[in-house]
């Protein structure tokens, strides 16, 4: 944990989502408040995070006892009951938070939580789905998309460029990608510059569009 105490931050829900939220927020050194309804779960956390209420937080009054306008990020972390979902998000909007995060599960969900005062929506499933999917791409060892165009991979270096520095495989004219950073086996992480020589087994990091990945990855 760090020395210095983050933002505290407010976690609506406990289910698997919510709850890796908040531990991973905690371990970063936020102050988490979390909240859920259900006993058992808040007797899971407890020891874990700074806080954890049991509450119905689709009730107003119960979150604006528990401070949640004085919160930086509210995590509203409910998919399964669409309904508390919406009203947290619109109770937490009304008591005048705007840092709101909200996992929908679908795209329907996903419309009424932004209308309703979510600044950000995140879908865990269909990212984490869209992920394997291209994980399973064999040479794929790490791939994180940013929207529907742009992604960044780690991959084994592909046949074409063994051997050679980057300069000479011209891989941002050729195959529109860029080879941001190499990773050889037993060595330090580094930065590619133009005279990085590739070589067989070598992971490298590249950036660009999603397609023009998955073209250079299958070379
Ligand atoms: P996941 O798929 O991430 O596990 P779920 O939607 O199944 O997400 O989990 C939602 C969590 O939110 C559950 O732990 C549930 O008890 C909690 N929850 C549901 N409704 C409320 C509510 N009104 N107030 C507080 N917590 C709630």
């Amino acid at each position: 944990m760090s020395a210095k105490r983050r933002k505290p931050i407010m976690v609506i829900g406990l289910g698997r989502f919510g709850g890796a939220v908040s531990r991973t927020l905690e371990r970063m050194g936020h102050e988490v408040l979390a909240v859920d309804i259900d006993p058992a779960l808040v007797q899971e956390f407890a020891g874990e995070l700074t806080k954890v209420v049991e509450a119905d937080a689709t009730d107003t009054t119960t979150l604006e006892q528990l401070g949640a306008k004085d919160f930086d990020a509210a995590v509203v972390g409910i998919g399964t009951n669409i309904e508390a979902s919406v009203l947290i998000v619109l109770a937490l909007s009304d008591l005048g938070l705007t840092n709101i995060w909200a996992k929908a599960t679908n795209e329907k969900h996903a419309r009424i939580l932004e209308r309703t005062g979510a600044a950000h929506v995140v879908f865990p499933e269909q990212r984490m789905g869209e992920r394997v999917a291209h994980l399973i791409n064999e040479k794929l060892l790490d791939f994180i998309a940013f929207g529907d165009e742009f992604a960044i991979a780690r991959l084994i270096a592909p046949e074409p460029l063994l051997g050679l520095p980057l300069v000479t495989s011209q891989c941002r004219k050729k195959y529109d990608v860029t080879v941001v950073g190499v990773k050889r086996e037993g060595e330090n992480f580094i930065h590619a510059v133009p005279d990085t020589i590739i070589f067989p087994g070598d992971e490298l990091v590249v950036s660009g569009r999603i397609h023009d990945l998955e073209a250079f990855s299958a070379m």
